[in-house]
């Protein structure tokens, strides 16, 4: 197509504001699918996204429309993954843009979530068109909202457009502001081909499929291509674009967005953000911003059943051909047996993994506390890098450790800026900087990442009341005053709680843990212990007190099916649990434990 009639544009929204409703109507309105294809969400074709509401992979659909002046257009849209954890892969999805669509709900207003998103769409010099979504519901105040946008935001709502993604209303007026206000993209069809790597994702059918958007040059079928970062040259085998149903094409020319495939097998041979070029005509200026994501969470993952273990492996191989950015190798622990030490961009991609291998795979597991990656200097010069605190050396052939640190930003509330602040003092940050925009204040914090990997975004969010919107970075290594502390059942230390901590939160984090591990571990016939310690120094204690009666004995008298079904439960709650020596410990108590409430 030629420049001046392709739009480039992705859409930004707060969970819940109307974007996979808003796409799926364009998608609809342009003719891409059938009122029947419709009926499921196009956007979102995963389980844990619908459920969650997050777009974990990047999509792109091209759309045809002919617009009021007569003219017909190409327009891509492109789905962003909406959460901090996918970061680098919303940033680069919004490099291959020049607008965005920002939904907001009639009825809500302005929410913090969408914040970050927003200002990395400022950062991409994008034209944001305002959609201000739901005005048919009773509650919708669009006046209000498009003057919240203007003073949190700071963005001019002259050219919003008001919609009612759920009716059909004003899909049209989002489609001429699209043509009318997204600039088209720039480029030289002339110029030595420069392709951006956008994302890629495997497909049994085609192998690994790779999201591109051309910048120079043309992109055709049969041409010999290099990914300049990686250094790997492939030959091009299909071009083509989403529809959203695939259609192939027979060259991607500048400012177009869509795949090729190139006979690659695995995702991790493809580095988003790569440039592409020709082999024999090459671009001397790929495009900046280029890195390799590292997995900064580490956790174990154990079957339950230790029959599963072969399946597990299995199941994290198909997993790791969609997603390199996750990492496994095998683990064996004396409480759990063999397991995989897997590493993951943060928090919630551990949870989705996590999630996919119980419910796609049908895995039951036990997850151990997330680690972050600490370096070591030993006394006799060896440096370590460490991804389990179980294989932490004696502490007295440690020199130094140091420890990831993480820049963060937070917009919250001006009621709730004293606890947030309190909760990044108590989390070991240092503050950087406070400003408002709008009503809210803007926080900028120095945190070590150990902090906030335990449950900092859903204390963050607890504490704001949904209303924290929170984006980081890692800036690096520190020295830190971290100790080894292990966690005592019975008197056995389970390796699998144990954690590094930092020594002056040592104390209070062994009380809660020993707190919520009586919580979390049922009565036995007898008293259990648990105990936090350091080295052999006890700092925690809690007990479990022996139990007396039998549980069903609370059914009332001859009640056969109810006594039934209780005992049904438990045999339930059995198989979810690990023995450990003669403790049983529900596989909840594992990640409930570490999660510190
Ligand atoms: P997303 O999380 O931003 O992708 O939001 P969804 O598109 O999944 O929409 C969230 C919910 O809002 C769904 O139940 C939609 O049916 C509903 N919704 C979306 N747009 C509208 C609208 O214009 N009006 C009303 N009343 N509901 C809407
Ligand atoms: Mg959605």
């Amino acid at each position: 197509a030629a420049l001046e009639t392709i739009r480039n544009f992705s859409i930004i929204a707060h969970i819940d504001h109307g974007k996979s409703t808003l796409a799926d109507r364009l998608i609809q309105t342009t003719g891409g699918l059938t009122a029947r294809e419709m009926s499921e969400q196009v956007l979102d074709n995963m389980d844990i996204e619908k459920e969650r509401g997050i777009t974990i992979k990047a999509q792109t659909v091209r759309l045809n429309y002919t617009a009021k002046d007569g003219k017909s257009y190409v327009l891509n849209l492109m789905d962003t993954p909406g959460h901090v954890d996918f970061a680098y892969e919303v940033s680069r999805s919004l490099a291959a843009c020049e607008g965005a669509l920002l939904v907001v709900d009639a009825a809500q207003g302005v929410e913090a979530q969408t914040l970050a998103n927003v200002y990395q769409s400022i950062e991409h010099d994008h034209v944001i068109i305002p959609i201000i979504n739901k005005i048919d519901l009773p509650a919708a105040e669009p006046e209000r909202v498009c003057k919240e946008i203007e003073d949190v935001i700071g963005l001019s709502t002259e050219n919003a457009v008001m919609t009612s993604a759920k009716s059909g209303i004003g899909i049209e007026d989002v489609l001429e502001a699209i043509v009318r206000d997204i600039p088209p993209p720039k480029g030289s069809i002339e110029a030595p081909l420069k392709a951006m790597l956008v994302d890629s994702w495997y497909d049994p059918y085609l192998g690994v499929v790779i999201l591109v958007r051309v910048m120079d040059g043309v992109l055709k079928k049969g041409q010999q291509i290099v990914m300049m970062a990686a250094g790997t040259t492939h030959l091009v085998d299909r071009v083509g674009c989403f529809r959203p149903k695939l259609e192939y094409l027979d060259a991607l020319g500048p400012g177009e967005i869509g795949f090729i495939t190139a006979q690659i097998k695995e995702v991790a041979q493809t580095n988003v953000g790569d440039t592409i070029t020709d082999v024999r005509r090459r671009t001397n200026e790929p495009l900046p911003g280029f890195k390799t994501v590292q997995p900064v969470v580490f956790c174990g993952l154990f079957p339950t059943d230790a029959a599963d273990f072969e399946k597990l492996r299995d199941s994290l191989g198909k997993l790791r051909l969609n997603d390199a950015s996750f990492s496994f190798e095998t683990e064996s622990s004396a409480a759990l047996g063999f397991g995989f030490r897997c590493g993951f961009l943060g928090l919630l991609h551990l949870e989705i993994i996590q999630e996919r291998l119980t419910r796609e795979y049908d895995l039951d597991l036990i997850t151990t506390a997330p680690s972050v990656v600490y370096k070591m200097l030993l006394r006799d010069g060896k440096l370590l890098e460490l991804h389990n605190p179980a294989d932490m050396p004696d502490p007295s052939t440690i020199e130094l450790i140091e420890e990831p640190w993480i820049e963060a930003v937070i917009y919250v509330p001006d009621e709730h800026l004293g606890s947030i602040l309190k909760l990044c003092q108590d989390r070991r940050g240092i503050q950087k900087n406070l400003t408002y925009v709008g009503g809210r204040a803007q926080l900028t914090y120095e945190l070590p990442l150990n902090e906030v990997v335990f449950d900092f975004y859903d204390r963050l969010k607890s504490i704001s009341r949904g209303y924290a919107s929170f984006d980081y970075h890692q800036i690096g290594h520190r020295e830190g005053d971290l100790v080894k502390m292990s966690i005592m059942v019975n008197a056995e230390p389970v390796d699998a709680l144990s954690m590094i901590v930092h020594r002056g939160a040592a104390e209070a984090r062994g009380r809660h843990m020993c707190e919520r591990m009586k919580d979390l571990i049922p009565r036995h016939l007898f008293k259990i212990p648990i105990q936090a310690a350091i080295g052999g120094k006890v700092i925690a204690r809690e007990t479990i007190a022996a139990l007396r009666k039998d549980v069903t004995a609370k059914c009332y008298g001859g009640d056969a099916s109810r006594k039934r079904k209780l005992l049904d439960k438990q045999k339930e709650g059995k198989k979810r649990m690990r023995q450990y020596g003669n403790v049983d410990i529900p596989q909840e108590a594992f990640i409930a434990a570490l999660r510190m409430g």
